[in-house]
């Protein structure tokens, strides 16, 4: 690692709370390997502060700034410019500096599509099932539109939220794509072998022994479940999936490859392969000695 000078840069975690992040490990990990002259630190940003934390960040001309829970929304107001998928999206996780202030992107989304890819899990042409109707769901939806996805089907414990979602994903879509329900309604989705992603907050730690759903007829007809979470490493969704014959992976891969755009954005390195397994393989194994309380960064 570089030691710390006069030409050092400064990135930076914003959120409440920031405490169990795994993304300094991740950051400062990536300028060290591809000898960048950067130190990433986070930094709690109290509630009703975060005007002041980005206009303070850009005072000290901070090269840029990821953006978690809650302020990923609210931040969009503090921006100098906006990239379209994040303003599709409505949630910002990646500042980078910009002439006048920052320019806000989403890395959440791409980085999911890499880690699917990596993963070979298929999306083109496939109706895909989202557990949840939250920021995170719907951010899932719009990207499954964007990547030409055949349709979706939400599921929600509240199920307007999931029509509300849909409503506006179809709005978007300008045809029927997504179809809402109530979580227990899971036998009025057609097909079978399907393509599950988990993205509610349900069986995240220290709540390890829920899922979403138990019911054996659920799991049976999924092929593939894809579970956002990244702690625990399994989730009970994930055993269940495994258990019924489907293919199981978590959100270890996603949290890593949006810190790695991230970090391209800011400094315009590119990471290989290789960097990103290695970085896949530290944060599962730091997660697992240090269990996260919350942080989704
Ligand atoms: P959010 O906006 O708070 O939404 C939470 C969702 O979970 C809602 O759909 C909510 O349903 C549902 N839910 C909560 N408790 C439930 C329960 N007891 N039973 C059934 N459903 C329940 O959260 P978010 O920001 O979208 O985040 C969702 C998940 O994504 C989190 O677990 C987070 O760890 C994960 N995540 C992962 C990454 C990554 O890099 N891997 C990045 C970001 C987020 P209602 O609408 O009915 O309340």
């Amino acid at each position: 690692m570089h030691t710390p000078d006069g030409h050092t840069r400064t990135c930076g975690l914003i959120g409440n709370p920031v405490a169990h992040t795994q993304s300094p490990l991740i950051q400062n990990h990536l300028a060290y390997v591809t000898g960048q002259n950067l130190v990433y630190l986070p930094f709690p940003v109290a509630y009703g502060d975060l005007e002041a934390a980005v206009r303070g960040a850009l005072a000290m001309d901070f090269l840029g700034l990821n953006v978690t829970v809650p302020y990923k929304s609210d931040v969009i107001a503090y921006l100098a410019e906006i990239d379209p998928l994040a303003e599709r999206i409505g949630a910002v996780n990646t500042l980078v500096r910009c002439p006048g202030g920052y320019k806000g992107y989403n890395t959440d989304m791409p980085g999911l599509y890499r880690a699917m890819r990596q993963e070979g899990v298929e999306i083109a042409d496939r109706d895909v099932v989202i557990l949840g109707a939250g920021g995170v769901a719907r951010a899932v939806a719009v990207m499954l539109l964007d990547q030409g996805a055949a349709g979706i089907h939400i599921l929600n414990r509240t199920a307007d939220k999931a029509r509300a979602v849909a409503e506006e994903i179809n709005g978007m879509a300008g045809r029927p794509f997504a179809r809402a329900y109530a979580l227990e309604d899971y036998g009025q989705i057609p097909g079978e072998n399907w393509l599950v992603i988990q993205a509610t907050s349900v069986g995240m730690h220290p709540h390890v022994e829920q899922a979403p759903i138990e019911d054996p007829a659920f799991y049976r007809r999924v092929e593939t479940g894809y579970d956002l979470i990244f702690n625990p490493e399994t989730t009970r969704f994930m055993e269940l999936t495994r258990e019924y014959g489907g293919r199981a992976c978590n959100g270890v891969r996603m949290l890593v490859y949006q810190g790695i755009i991230a970090f391209e954005l800011w400094t315009g390195a590119a990471v290989s392969q290789e960097v990103a397994d290695e970085l896949y393989r530290m944060t599962t194994q730091a997660l697992a000695q240090q269990p996260s309380k919350g942080a989704d960064q």
